[in-house]
C-alpha cells in the first residue's frame, strides 16, 4: 500500500527580538527548560561583561581582535554592531541542533534578524513588545545594571527598535506578571510552524 509520511523533521530556526529590557531573556530561558523545548544560542560578544553575566553562559566573552577575525572566517551565523560593540551567533552548533531535529532560539537585535531573513527564508521571527515605553523605562531603571547615560541611548534605541516590530511574523506583548502567558505564546507560535503544509516534508513510503 502506498502511504504518505508527513513529517517535519528539522529543527526550527526562531529569532527573537525585542528592546533590552522587555523581558526577551527570561521568556527564552523559560521555553527552553520545558521538556523538549528549544536550544537557546549563546552569542559572542565584545561588550564588557555586566553585573549578572556569566561567562559562556549569558555569553561567550572575546575580544574585538579575535571578533573581526572571525567575521573573515565566516564562523558567524549573523552577526551586528549593537551600542559600539559586536554581537554575533556561532554558526556550527546552530546547524548541528537544526539538523538534529531541536528548534533553536536566536536572540538577536533586529539587524541580525533582517540578516537571517535573506539569508534563512523558512527562519521565524518574533518581536517582544513592552506593554509601553514608560513600562519598559522602569523594568530598565529596576535592573540596576545601566549609568543614566546608557539608560538614554537604551531608550533612544529601543524606541527604533520598536518601529521595526511590524516587520517580524508575530508579535508578543510581554505584559507585567504574565511571564508564564508570554512562554505559552511563543511555544503556540512554535507549535503551529512545525505544523505549517508548506515546511512538512511528503514522503512516500511503501508499507507491505
Ligand atoms: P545586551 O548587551 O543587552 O545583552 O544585548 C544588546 C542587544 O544585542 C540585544 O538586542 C540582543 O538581542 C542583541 N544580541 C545579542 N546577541 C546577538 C547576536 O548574536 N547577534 C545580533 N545580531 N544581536 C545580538
Amino acid at each position: 500500500m502506498l502511504q504518505r509520511k508527513y513529517t517535519d523533521n528539522r529543527g526550527l530556526l526562531v529569532v527573537v527580538s525585542g528592546p533590552a529590557g522587555v523581558g526577551k531573556g527570561s521568556i527564552c530561558r523559560e521555553l527552553a527548560r520545558t521538556d523538549g523545548g528549544p536550544d537557546v544560542s549563546i552569542s559572542e560578544t565584545t561588550r564588557p561583561m555586566r553585573p549578572g553575566d556569566e561567562a559562556d553562559v549569558t555569553y561567550y566573552f572575546v575580544d574585538r581582535e579575535k571578533f573581526e577575525s572571525r567575521i573573515s572566517e565566516d564562523y558567524y551565523l549573523e552577526w551586528a554592531r549593537v551600542y559600539d560593540n559586536y554581537y554575533g551567533t556561532p554558526r556550527a552548533r546552530i546547524e548541528e541542533k537544526l539538523e538534529a531535529g531541536t528548534d533553536v532560539i536566536l536572540e538577536i537585535d533586529p539587524q541580525g534578524a533582517e540578516s537571517i531573513r535573506k539569508n534563512f527564508p523558512s527562519a521565524v521571527t518574533v518581536f517582544i513588545m513592552p506593554p509601553s515605553v514608560t513600562e519598559l523605562r522602569a523594568r530598565i531603571t529596576g535592573r540596576g545594571s545601566e549609568t543614566e547615560d546608557q539608560l538614554v541611548k537604551r531608550l533612544s534605541c529601543a524606541k527604533d527598535e520598536i518601529e521595526q516590530a511590524p516587520r517580524y511574523d508575530y508579535i508578543i506583548v510581554n505584559r507585567e506578571n504574565s511571564l508564564g502567558r508570554s512562554v505559552s505564546e511563543l511555544q503556540a507560535v512554535i507549535t503551529a510552524e512545525h505544523l505549517r503544509t508548506s515546511r512538512i516534508t511528503a514522503q512516500d513510503s511503501r508499507e507491505d
